[in-house]
């Protein structure tokens, strides 16, 4: 079977995929744990059911896509009533997951498959498992079953034991393009597919706002954040305009003076997209092509960019981030932004110099 029809309820991740449709086809490369790993929203729970699913399709081998979605192994895996696909969570309000939950689990895995040729466990939150309820994992990934798989889900696998991570090999989720993104978003968000039509700038502005997460954009169009990130873009961006220019204290003060008298948290979110706005006019700099994080509008970067030069770019850069580890590290806000604002009126000040 050809490794591009496996996988198509997977957006991008193109290498990952590659990589799983080998290891799943030829059955020889195929591990009895795998840490699937990157932030929340970035599919990681769609690519574990997707995973479980491929491994236990009715139909493989047949010449449909795997995992087929169809047939009644993959039905129900992807409705998340297989009686043989486990899903360990925390328990609620605990920070960990810890020994007893493993200690359960360890007794589980001795009883075989009810439907399944493989008993597959979700571990939600892997990372967040204590050392002991690791170590206690270990016993079983040394001498696993030979139907056990375990998907450990988590946002880094570093906190992870070394001796976990040797034996369950990550599968790093990547960040989706932009475009892939959108598209999710608006099948997935009424409210999305409506800002789509009928507020394009914000619409574009918050799918850039998710950074390659399209359940964080899902998160964004249908929570209350929506406004304060579009304002906050929007901020970030007049930031930009006028710092490039020489000297413009006043006007400066005036699009950070909201964020000086309210939540640090509020500010230093500001700052992380000045931050982001102004890398993203630095690679402009370098390259056309340089993948944006922050601009929607490659033209609108360009046109910004034209004002700066580059050491420019990396002063204003810098100062920004110092103020934004200053109010993480809880200083005083105003006194930050207003620092920020003179080292920002300074830069402007040696223009012609830079
Ligand atoms: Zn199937």
């Amino acid at each position: 079977m050809n490794t591009e029809m496996c996988f198509p309820g997977i957006k991008g991740n193109d290498a990952l995929r590659a990589r799983l449709a080998r290891d799943i086809i030829s059955g020889s490369g195929l591990a009895h744990a795998y840490v699937i790993e990157g932030r929340p929203g970035s599919g990681r729970r769609t690519m574990a059911k997707n995973i479980a699913a491929a491994l236990c399709c009715e139909r493989a081998g047949s010449g449909l896509p795997l995992p087929c979605g169809e047939c009644p192994a993959c039905r129900k895996i992807f409705a998340g009533i297989s009686p043989d696909v486990i899903t360990v969570t925390r328990e609620d309000g605990k920070a960990s997951i810890g020994i007893d939950t493993i200690r359960d689990l360890r007794t589980d895995v001795h009883v075989m498959p009810n439907e399944l040729d493989s008993k597959i466990y979700i571990i939600e939150d892997a990372d967040t498992m204590t050392a002991q309820a690791q170590n206690a994992l270990l016993l079983t990934l040394e001498e696993p079953p030979a139907y056990l798989v375990f998907l450990l889900i988590a946002e880094n696998s570093r906190n992870m034991l070394e001796t976990i991570r040797s034996r369950a090999p990550s599968l790093r989720m990547q960040p989706l393009p932009p475009e892939t993104v959108a598209a999710i978003a608006a099948e997935s968000s009424a409210e999305a597919a409506r800002m789509r039509t009928e507020d394009r700038n914000a619409f574009r502005g918050i799918i850039m706002a998710a950074d390659g997460s399209a359940g964080r954009a899902i998160e964004l169009f249908e929570g209350k954040e929506k406004d304060a990130v579009t304002a906050r873009r929007a901020a970030a961006t007049e930031f930009c305009r006028i710092a490039c220019s020489r000297g413009h204290g006043r006007e400066l003060l005036s699009v950070l003076f909201p964020y000086s008298s309210g939540k640090r948290d509020e500010a230093a979110k500001l700052l992380g997209d000045i931050s982001l706005a102004l890398r993203d006019l630095a690679l402009q700099k370098k390259s056309e092509t340089a993948p944006l994080r922050f601009f929607a509008d490659r033209d609108e970067a360009e046109a910004l960019c034209g004002e700066y030069t580059l050491s420019r770019l990396i002063a204003l850069y810098d100062a920004t981030e110092k103020a934004r580890d200053l109010l993480l590290r809880n200083a005083n806000t105003r006194l930050t932004i207003f620092n920020l604002m003179q080292a920002a009126e300074s830069v402007g000040t040696h223009k012609n110099k830079g």
